[in-house]
């Protein structure tokens, strides 16, 4: 047979039947994600030209967030890129199938293109080797839960490699051939190398090499298309899309509230009979969060830098996001089938009458609970995992240690290359497990007595919150006591003192030096005293989103009656949620906290920092100032305008930071699994040889406070090593 015919024949018989296959795969997968998943009203269903153009020319053409890790970003974005470039060399491949010598039109013959597709075939040789050497060298069989790869698809993702590695040696073997066939291809460097190594078998055989490895060519794209869409490597099709409908920044900050189906805010007074109350089913996910479970790339850029996982708690974001998507996979049969008529009957049930329709595996996942205890699980080691990193698929899909164990540090959310938002998910598991079925941590039941009773989290009493003002020799200026029912136009700041502040000691000593700083530069500021009340932050990121509703509406009341407008606080959760919650219930206030202030009145000259302070200083990054509100800069201005500190920096600082341990309201609830978040954060500043150790946040001050404790307690901490605010440390400063 004439070669020619044999490829125009067998490839257009392989097209056919891979892309018909492909086609199928992309209408399965756009039923089980944007048809099962609930509507997300939080975010437009056809995202702004500016975000598009943002999202895929910055995070998707750009890489930006893959080039955060130098080396494996360089690799992938060779890899991508690569693609990209040979894309017009598939469409020649396509061409060539039919037509024999067959460019890309206009373009396809230049020499400088010719070069860039070889010099790009190259690069994504190397990137492939790169990516090998990593997998080696973070090899899971041998590092166990220390590796990133750990219960990642290992396997697959070795498939993946030597699949690209076919697509470039597929093309560079047919180009070479076509070269010795036709001559030309002037630039294609690599290509001009393959076709010496064929030119000496001689005419025919060059031509059936042309001939089959173009076939070959398509058939390992094709073949690959559909690896991609049935494995983890479909992050390819779905994370453009991801990125462009994520949450812009991004999925830190503020936690948003329950959305009802009509695109508006839960009323928790009179709720919808069919109103999900976070999510206790898959099903119960918006179709954005069904989306994120299919774009993880298992990358496992999460779960290296999750605190939680770093000390030994059984969970991982990466795990979580896995072990959801392959719940969600394994009930799609149910899913579509129930997609157009609805996935519950009247009680909020499954379909019974679809569901005993489907195969007992399928059956088996529906029965599944979503969240429970794997107690006696025999797959339940120590980390909730057997020794390769995977579950069994009896029991709770998510482990309630493990989502109980997250502090929303919002690690993974900062390091996802591909902009998954996992706190949410997290968040709105917990809210289900919290408002309807009333299974939480006990301990957590005492914090939100407290705040609903008392108004705090400790359950003091509201006459208490004046007490550190008795402490303080000025005068303090407190809301109501002269009869005004709004903040008088003299008084710049109200200084939002926060329960922590107020109640805790070591936070009182930073309230009083903030206010001694403020009174020293002139600053007029009121506090609300008595009026004040919890914000809400620990019930809300605890999942009592209903808890936090009635202290956020509270408090949006008290603040828009008395026409607040500056506030200053000390604590970067009331910062968060003062600041950017509240606008969600119509409480809009320029909210900055104490390091952003003291720094401004340093560089206006308002404090001068004299007495010197000669002492090794490293500054810990609390997360809801940093990561959460890239409040990265400000705090270590006010470290660095001390005279005679040298401030040294942890390795893990700045976006890597890692959690002392308090948030999400970890604070108040014990830590059983593993070693001490607090405890493990201590020993990173410890070991920069600092003696005192600054801080930014009320809960990290008690976190790392206790961690310095046991440390001292053990005799692995020097006795002179302090923590302290760096309100305090400028105060110290500041005073003659
Ligand atoms: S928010 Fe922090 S603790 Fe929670 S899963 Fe992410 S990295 Fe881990
Ligand atoms: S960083 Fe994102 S993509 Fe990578 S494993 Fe974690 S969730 Fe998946």
């Amino acid at each position: 047979m004439d070669p020619a015919l044999f490829r125009a024949i067998l490839g257009t018989v392989i097209a056919l039947v891979c892309l018909g296959l492909a086609a199928r795969r992309g209408q399965v997968l756009f039923g089980i994600i944007k048809k099962s998943g609930r509507p997300t009203p939080d975010r437009p269903e056809s995202p702004m030209a500016s975000t598009i153009v943002e999202t895929q020319s910055v995070e998707v053409l750009g890489q930006k967030k893959l080039l955060a890790w130098t080396v494996p970003g360089i690799a992938h974005a060779f890899a991508f890129w690569g693609f990209l470039v040979l894309g017009i060399t598939v469409v020649e491949a396509f061409g060539e199938i039919y037509m024999e010598n067959w460019y890309f039109p206009i373009i396809g013959t230049w020499p400088f293109i010719l070069f860039i597709e070889d010099l790009f075939a190259v690069l994504v040789l190397v990137g492939i080797v790169v990516f090998a050497i990593i997998r080696l060298r973070n090899n899971p069989a041998k590092q166990g839960r220390y590796s990133r790869f750990f219960g990642s698809h290992t396997g697959a993702a070795w498939i993946v490699l030597g699949m690209i590695f076919l697509v470039v040696f597929t093309l560079i073997t047919y180009r070479g051939a076509k070269i010795n066939n036709f001559g030309g291809m002037e630039g294609a460097f690599f290509s001009h190398w393959a076709a010496g190594i064929l030119e000496p078998l001689g005419h025919t055989a060059n031509e059936w090499i042309e001939s089959v490895f173009v076939i070959a060519h398509v058939t390992v794209i094709l073949v690959f298309l559909l690896i991609v869409l049935h494995s983890k490597h479909m992050h390819v099709a779905t994370a453009p899309l991801n990125v462009m409908f994520s949450r812009r920044p991004n999925a830190l900050g503020p936690l948003l509230p329950i959305y009802y189906n009509d695109g508006q805010p839960l009323n928790f007074e009179d709720p919808p009979e069919d109103a999900a109350f976070g999510v206790g089913r898959i099903e119960d996910f918006k179709w954005k969060d069904l989306l994120d479970l299919a774009t993880c790339t298992e990358c496992g850029r999460c779960q290296s830098q999750c605190p939680a996982w770093a000390t030994d708690k059984p969970l991982s974001p990466k795990l979580m996001i896995m072990d959801l998507r392959d719940h969600l996979f394994a009930e799609a049969p149910y899913l579509l089938a129930t997609a157009a008529k609805g996935n519950r009957d009247e009680f909020g049930e499954h379909n019974e009458e679809v569901a005993a329709k489907m195969s007992a595996t399928v059956t088996h996942e529906l029965e599944r609970p979503l969240v429970g205890s794997r107690e006696g699980d025999e797959h339940k080691s120590t980390d909730g995992y057997d020794a390769n990193g995977h579950r069994s698929h009896e029991g709770p899909v998510i482990d309630e240690d493990a989502l109980w164990s997250c502090t929303t540090c919002g690690a993974c959310v900062q390091q996802c290359p591909v902009d998954i938002e996992h706190i949410d998910h997290f968040v709105d598991m917990r809210r289900h497990m919290v408002m309807l079925e009333s299974d939480f941590p006990a301990e957590l039941g005492g914090m939100f007595k407290n705040v609903e009773q008392k108004g705090n989290p400790w359950g003091m009493n509201a006459s208490m919150r004046n007490d550190w003002i008795q402490e303080v020799d000025f005068d303090i200026r407190v809301f109501g006591m002269e009869g005004e029912d709004e903040i008088p136009d003299d008084v710049e700041y109200l200084f939002w003192v926060g329960c922590a502040g107020a109640y805790e000691d070591r936070a009182k000593a930073t309230t009083k030096a903030v206010a001694e700083l403020l009174h020293t530069a002139g600053v007029e500021f009121m506090v609300l005293g008595e009026g004040e009340t919890c914000t809400g932050d620990p019930a809300r990121r605890a999942g009592n989103e209903f808890l936090f509703q009635m202290q956020a509406m509270q408090n949006v009341e008290v603040l828009n009656e008395i026409k607040a407008k500056k506030i200053v606080v000390t604590c970067p959760h009331c910062l968060n949620t003062v600041g950017r919650e509240y606008p969600q219930l119509g409480g809009n206030y320029e909210v900055v906290h104490h390091s952003q202030l003291l720094a401004s009145l340093l560089s206006d000259k308002k404090l001068t920092p004299v007495k010197a302070v000669s002492e090794d200083v490293t500054y810990h990054d609390p997360c809801y100032l940093g990561r959460h509100n890239k409040i990265y800069v400000p705090p270590r201005e006010l470290v660095a305008s001390v005279p005679g500190v040298n401030l040294i920096e942890m390795e893990k600082s700045v976006e890597k930071s890692f959690c002392c341990g308090a948030g999400g309201a970890r604070m108040w609830m014990e830590e059983t699994i593993g070693e001490r978040v607090n405890v493990e954060r201590t020993d990173q500043a410890l070991a920069t040889g600092a003696s005192k150790i600054a801080v930014a946040c009320p809960f990290c001050n008690v976190m790392i406070n206790d961690g310095t404790t046991v440390r001292k307690q053990e005799g692995k901490a020097d006795e002179s090593v302090e923590v302290v605010d760096i309100a305090s440390l400028l105060l110290e400063s500041v005073k003659e």
